[in-house]
């Protein structure tokens, strides 16, 4: 017996990076796996790269037509939905004086609202099937304190920590299980943006954020999207049973709390 034998998951975010990972994880532990992403090219090579278990799902998390018609397929191709991974996000990066009200609305629409909005859709689903489930939202450790060019985002992985706390504290009574997971930095293809605006604005030389950041973590490297799946697949796993509103973090020792 896999661990999420005949499970199903729905993957925000999941053409790349970490939700590919996960998707993958997932579909290795026996779950069918749907990976939602805006970037559905992107999203269908993921999901045929994975085999039959996969399939891709057209949704952007900001649109709730998209939303409920991203569920409304996953719940037509796959039965079900028992496991919901919040993955979607954006990163931002500004001086506090230099933050447009249109980044900030873009960030939170993505990152919190579409985290909030998914949730519901899901959670609808779920309890009109009798309850029970998981949901997993992505947080980061820039939700557990503030960096000096990075408030939207901050601010928004902190949200997206009270959310989980509240919808768990709710979801509960239709024994739906919602945690989270707070990664320490990960490499990705993101980094690409993320290196240039910090070699514009401090000054480095390309490549040398991203390789200050990953010999400050005391494990003494950036994490791998690998790195999380083993926390992903326990929180969707019966070992989790009993595991409430909580937030784990898997950063290689960055934050301790
Ligand atoms: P990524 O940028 O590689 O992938 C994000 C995916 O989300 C992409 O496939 C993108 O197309 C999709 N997406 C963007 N906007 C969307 C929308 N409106 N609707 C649907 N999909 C949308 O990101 P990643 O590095 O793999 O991060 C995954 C998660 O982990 C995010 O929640 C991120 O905040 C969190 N996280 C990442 C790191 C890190 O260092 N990479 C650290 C901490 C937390």
């Amino acid at each position: 017996m896999r661990r999420l034998d005949g499970r199903t998951a729905l993957i925000t975010g999941a053409a790349r990076g970490i939700g590919a990972a996960f998707a993958r994880a997932y579909a290795a532990e026996g779950a069918s796996v749907a990976l939602a992403d805006i970037d559905i090219t992107r999203a269908r090579e993921t999901a045929a790269e994975i085999g039959p278990a996969a399939i891709a799902v057209e949704m952007d998390v900001t649109r709730q037509e998209s939303i409920d018609a991203a569920v409304s397929e996953t719940v037509e191709r796959l039965g079900r939905i028992d496991i919901l991974v919040n993955n979607a996000a954006i990163f931002t990066a500004a001086p506090l004086v230099e933050i447009t009200r249109a980044d900030y609305d873009r960030v939170f629409g993505i990152n919190v609202a579409g985290c909030l909005f998914t949730m519901q859709a899901v959670a609808r689903h779920m309890i009109a099937r009798g309850g029970g489930g998981r949901i997993i939202n992505m947080a980061s450790q820039a939700g557990r304190r503030g960096e000096p060019l990075v408030a939207v985002y901050c601010a928004s992985k902190a949200a997206v920590i009270s959310l989980t706390q509240s919808a768990a504290l709710n979801l509960i009574e239709h024994g739906i299980k919602v945690n989270a997971i707070a990664p320490g930095v990960v490499d990705g293809e993101h980094w690409d943006g993320v290196d240039a605006f910090f070699a514009k604005h401090e000054g480095k030389a390309p490549g040398q954020k991203k390789r200050e950041v990953g010999e400050a973590v005391p494990y003494g490297r950036m994490g791998r999207a690998e790195d999380l799946t083993g926390m992903a697949v326990f929180l969707a796993s019966d070992e989790a049973e009993y595991i409430v509103a909580q937030c784990y973090n898997v950063d290689g020792g960055q934050w301790m709390s």
